[in-house]
């Protein structure tokens, strides 16, 4: 089997998800089902290098063709995304277990992404004309060009398997980039069934692939590429840029969240539960960007309890295929429920209450009940750690100072959500410790690719989306040109009493805030 490429279709065994089996190839299982659906080759480092070699040979020619060039080929991307999406999901329902409603968020995103980076580009990268600030600089004109870097290495997580390994691909390669990606060990069949449509059925430029493996292949594409953009636990995004330090390489680090919900006394009480429940449970918890805490101001506290208790009670979960029948999917990572469970029993033997939920599912497939819980504090994992499952803590606050301290009382910083009237609300939200936050509304940033969107303290380094989020896949290039100048500029050889004298009284009056300085009287 070429490397690199899904295996044979298996529904044989109960390996775990994402297991090597040998030392050259891993299985994927269906979550929901625990079925086991694919075997996928490891690249080995130097197949990594090979291929990273292959696209950079090809940067040149796709840098070349221009923003419009480019655009034109990621716009077919969209429209085979677009044209594909029933397949697409198919796939990344059965190597997610996400519910179709969480799944088709994807190909959406990305199209709109694809559109929104297509048509911006120009203003986001496009040459800088700058005025020199200096008459000593007159005879300058200053250009900025924004070169792209030659390969962008991308190293995604299971949770959103196109969204975050496309989703990042998208600007770099608008930028100019070639890009490789490698997907997570749990979720690498969508991802690779794209790249294949981006060679074999869209035509693209050979300047997109993707490599398959586990802990070592991430490392051997850090090792080859020429910048690296990781979305992951903030533990692997330490040893990733670790990694990177060793040659170098820049890297934009997207990690975990423990994001705080604050709910004002004067919220809408429905809307704040509703956004609660969704933001909580949405992809069975399972974003970075997870409502995980909730602070209730007093006089809120036991009707919010009630309405979200309620909405999170109704939830229906399960299996779904294309029938929208659920809305709370699988656990796509059995680490991760180990984790979720943990964390929930480190809750309940503290004095936690869980009023939905609290446990795993019993199998097939690998899910965790929708929770609610209460009696939570500080000292609980569930409240300081990262969960990343369909679990949310509620916590009693005397008024907003004492919430707003309580939600930056975390080391990550990743987002945040404020509910109640909309000044009020806006104005605690300002306060909020972290690299987006929401008035009454819940994860909705992440849409709004116009605004950054990335971590304070431990959720990251950089961000994406808006201008930066194609501007860090580029290296800008000064370009400094002489306009007008004689056979020798006055700051060069011979050194004259005359010629520096002159150099020296022009910077003296350009520099001095006073008129006796600027004509070189003393104050
Ligand atoms: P992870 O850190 O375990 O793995 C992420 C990727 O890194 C995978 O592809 C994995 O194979 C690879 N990897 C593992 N070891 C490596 C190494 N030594 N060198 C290079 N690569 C290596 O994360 P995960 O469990 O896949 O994803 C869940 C985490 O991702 C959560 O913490 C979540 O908050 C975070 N996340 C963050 C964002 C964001 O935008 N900030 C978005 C989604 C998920």
């Amino acid at each position: 089997m070429e490397s690199g490429t899904v295996g044979r279709e298996q529904t044989d065994g109960n390996a775990v998800n994402g297991g090597a089996t040998a030392e050259d190839q891993f299985e994927v299982l269906n979550p929901a089902t625990g079925e086991r659906i694919a075997t996928v080759a490891i690249d080995s480092p130097a197949q990594v290098a090979e291929k990273v070699a292959r696209v950079r040979g090809n940067q040149a020619e796709w840098e070349a063709m221009g923003i419009e060039g480019r655009y034109h080929w990621l716009g077919k991307l969209r429209d085979w995304l677009l044209d594909n999406s029933d397949r697409v999901l198919d796939t990344m329902q059965r190597e997610t277990g996400k519910v179709r409603a969480d799944a088709s968020n994807e190909p959406a995103y990305l199209a709109d992404l694809i559109n929104f980076y297509g048509g911006k580009a120009a203003e986001f990268i496009g040459e800088d004309k700058i005025r020199p600030h200096s008459p000593l600089l007159a005879s300058k004109k200053l250009r900025v060009q924004y070169r792209p870097h030659q390969v962008v290495g991308i190293i995604s997580p299971w949770n959103f398997p196109l969204i975050l390994a496309l989703g990042d691909a998208i600007p770099a390669l608008q930028a100019g980039a070639a890009v490789v990606i490698k997907p997570s060990e749990f979720t690498p069949l969508g991802l690779a069934e794209v790249v294949e449509a981006w060679k074999s059925e869209i035509g693209g430029p050979d300047v997109l692939d993707c490599v398959q493996g586990i802990g070592e292949t991430g490392g051997a594409l850090v090792d080859a590429v020429d910048f690296i953009q990781f979305t992951g636990s903030d533990r692997t995004g330490r040893k990733v840029m670790a990694r990177a330090a060793e040659t170098l390489t820049p890297v934009s680090l997207e990690l975990g969240g423990k994001d705080p919900m604050i709910v004002l006394a004067d919220a809408d009480l429905d809307r704040a539960a509703n956004a609660a429940a969704w933001g909580g449970m949405m992809n069975a918890g399972q974003i970075c960007m997870s409502v995980e805490r909730i602070y209730v101001e007093e006089p809120a506290y036991d009707e919010f309890v009630a309405k979200l208790t309620t909405e999170v009670g109704k939830l229906r979960q399960g299996p779904d295929s294309t029938g929208w029948d659920a809305d709370v999917g699988a656990m796509t990572s059995p680490n991760q429920t180990a984790i979720v469970k943990d964390h929930v029993d480190d809750a309940l033997a503290s004095g936690a209450r869980a009023l939905t939920g609290g446990r795993p599912v019993a199998g097939p497939g690998d899910y965790f009940e929708p929770t609610v819980l209460v009696d939570v504090d500080h000292s609980m994992k569930v409240m300081r750690d990262e969960t990343f499952g369909p679990v949310v803590g509620v916590m009693k606050a005397r008024d907003a100072e004492e919430a707003l301290r309580l939600a930056n009382d975390s080391r990550y910083g990743l987002s945040g959500s404020v509910f109640g009237e909309k000044d009020r609300a806006e104005q605690v939200a300002r306060r909020v410790e972290c690299g987006a936050v929401n008035v009454n509304d819940v994860l909705v940033n992440y849409l709004a690719s116009d605004v950054p969107m990335g971590g304070w303290k431990q959720s990251g380094i950089g961000s994406r989306h808006g201008e930066g989020g194609i501007k860090k896949y580029c290296r800008p290039e000064s370009v400094v040109i002489t306009r007008f100048g004689g056979k020798r500029e006055p700051t060069w050889y011979p050194y004259t009493r005359a010629r520096r004298g002159l150099v020296g009284r022009i910077a003296q009056a350009f520099n001095a805030r006073d008129l006796k300085r600027r004509l070189g009287l003393r104050g």
